[in-house]
């Protein structure tokens, strides 16, 4: 598999102006569900695109992207884009090693799980109504 799940992609978007030469743009974009397509023998991508960001062929994530890809229900509402592994990209970056809290869904770097893959952060635990 080519990415994984937290893997921050900077996408290589051509921007056509009319009458204009293309020009290339970096969009920093981060890797949050996948899909394999068995028939085509292709991995579709979902990515969250930060509201900092514009990109034609965006999307509003719903509910069904969620179920179908796997999302974590805090991206629905977000902005999301398909990239698949021909996308030409500028640079790829590993998702740091960490772990994602599971009451809050915040992801802390070079955080440890316990055995059952169970992370709570720091925040959540010293305050258990956040
Ligand atoms: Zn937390």
């Amino acid at each position: 598999m080519k990415y994984a799940v937290n893997d921050q992609v900077i996408l290589k978007v051509l921007q056509q102006f009319k009458d204009y030469p293309g020009t290339f743009k970096p969009v920093n974009v981060t890797v949050i569900g996948f899909n394999v397509n068995e028939h085509i023998d292709t991995i579709e991508y979902i990515c969250y695109v930060p509201p900092y960001e514009t990109l034609l062929n965006s999307f509003k994530i719903n509910e069904q992207h969620a179920s179908y890809y796997g999302i974590k229900k805090k991206y629905v509402g977000e902005i999301g884009c398909f990239i698949t592994t021909t996308t030409v990209i500028y640079k790829h970056t590993k998702a740091p090693t960490g772990s994602t809290c599971t009451k809050c869904d915040e992801f802390i770097m070079y955080a440890g799980c316990d055995e059952l893959g169970i992370y709570v952060c720091r925040s959540c635990r010293e305050n258990p109504y956040r």
